[in-house]
């Protein structure tokens, strides 16, 4: 099986690349933050600190979690809803970084990852892909942009669904959650050694370009 690595920062454009990529070489996509996220709402729904380890740890037994794909879209179902689009909103964001640096969500969410790459070709987009998840990757790449570029992206994702925050307050809290993520001890955001950096400020077609094509020259 061939598997795809992307890791980096929130808005560094991952998903639609991933998704671009997954669509020209017939791999499926996997989007790993959604996991993480559909594990903070329901840390929220339940009331739970997503800093309390304890708490949240005895909320996982009764979670049911499916990634399922409909029309070839990943989508995320909590206890037999699809949350996929609940999960956007930037409450929940900040909550998925909090949840994330607990050890025994990494862990809820290592083997349903690892047996995704298992049984199909995948492109996988997260923060510990290459360093984790997926170690023998067959290509590993970390993306990444300058502030103003991450922060205006997801600025507008936010405001194309109805969320109501400047530009200000995004470009804070992706930095507090950027700064949690690539610091925290467990699967930190960083490049794998052998990972190849991708800059993906400019245009998204020429990003799209050099991942393409070192993704093929390594697989012929
Ligand atoms: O990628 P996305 O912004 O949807 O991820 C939400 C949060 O989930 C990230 O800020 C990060 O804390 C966490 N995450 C992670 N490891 C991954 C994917 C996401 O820790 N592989």
């Amino acid at each position: 099986m061939i598997s795809i690595a992307l890791d980096g920062p929130s808005g560094a454009g991952k998903s639609t690349v991933a998704k671009a990529i997954a669509k020209e070489l017939g791999y499926i996509y996997v989007d790993t933050g959604a996991m993480y996220r559909t594990i903070a709402l329901f840390t929220l729904q339940n009331g739970a600190d997503p800093t309390d380890e304890a708490a949240v740890s005895a909320l996982l037994p009764s979670l049911v979690l499916e990634v399922k794909y409909i029309d070839g879209a990943q989508r995320m179902f909590l206890c037999g809803e699809d949350v996929s689009d609940k999960i956007r909103t930037n409450e929940i964001s900040m909550c998925a970084s909090k949840v994330s640096a607990l050890p025994a969500v990494r862990a809820f969410l290592l083997d349903l990852q690892r047996d995704m790459a298992k049984k199909n070709n995948v492109i996988m987009d997260g923060r510990d892909i290459g360093t984790v998840i997926l170690p023998n990757a067959t290509v590993k790449f970390f993306m990444n942009a300058s502030d103003e570029a991450k922060a205006k992206r997801r600025h507008e994702e936010l405001l194309a669904k109805g969320e109501n925050i400047t530009l200000e307050e995004v470009k804070k809290t992706m930095a507090e959650r950027d700064k949690s993520d690539s610091t925290r001890k467990i699967a930190p955001a960083v490049p794998a050694p052998d990972a190849i950096m991708l800059d993906n400020s400019e245009s998204l077609e020429k990003t799209l370009e050099t991942a393409i094509n070192i993704i093929k020259e390594k697989i012929q």
